[in-house]
């Protein structure tokens, strides 16, 4: 039937003598459909908010550290066991690399100090997937100013880019900050209730928000 149309269009632009300089109206519509159906299908995750203790380390490095706010003096098996160990590091570096492939940013909010979270993503290498301004811990101005409500520092970034709550997941261990994000209908959610980390299956569900963008 489309066919039949376009070759009648054609056949009318022939008889009157319009050149091809202007797209005729009706080639321009089965285009707009495709890209309609395209935009339906693709998935639309564009961040994700990660708590930090027991959601990307599997121990609570906070409780651990007795609250400390330097943790450079740990050594270097501390933080590989904090990560629940080499494979599992492993595991993490090519979750975010698949996030960062697919342009999907990463932000973590957590009440643990900012410089414990950047000196614990350092020692096992997993700084570089975080940009500067995206470690919000709990001496952050943003986690202070709202109160330690971690679904409304996510909102106000979430709004400074304009992403809806279909684009946004935000993962974290405790039920309590899970149920308000929820409540609040802030974006998709994510409980890690083993408390022992993002499991393999944790990291599938993200994943695969990615699948229908790479294609
Ligand atoms: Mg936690």
């Amino acid at each position: 039937m489309r066919q039949a149309v376009i070759l009648l269009t054609v056949t009318f632009l022939f008889a009157g003598g319009c050149g091809p300089a202007g797209p005729p109206a009706t080639q321009s519509e089965p285009t707009k459909k495709e890209l309609s159906v395209e935009e339906k299908t693709q998935n639309p995750l564009r961040i994700v908010f990660y708590d930090f203790d027991q959601t990307l380390s599997v121990i609570h490095i906070f409780h651990e550290t007795r609250g400390a706010e330097d943790v450079s003096g740990e050594n270097d098996q501390f933080f590989v066991d904090a990560f629940g160990g080499e494979e599992r590091i492993d595991r993490l570096k090519k979750h975010f690399e698949r996030l960062a492939q697919a342009e999907v940013k990463c932000i973590i909010v957590s009440y643990g100090y900012t410089a414990v979270i950047k000196e614990s993503l350092t020692r096992v290498g997993l700084i570089g997937f975080f940009k500067e301004e995206a470690i919000f811990g709990r001496d952050s101005e943003a986690l202070t100013r709202f109160k330690g409500k971690k679904h409304k520092v996510i909102s106000e970034e979430m709004g400074s880019e304009s992403i809806s709550y279909e684009e946004a997941i935000f993962a974290d261990d405790s039920k309590k900050n899970i149920d308000e994000c929820e409540e609040d209908g802030t974006c998709r959610i994510l409980h890690v209730h083993e408390r022992r980390g993002l499991t393999e299956k944790d990291l599938v569900f993200i994943e695969n928000e990615l699948i229908m963008q790479s294609n």
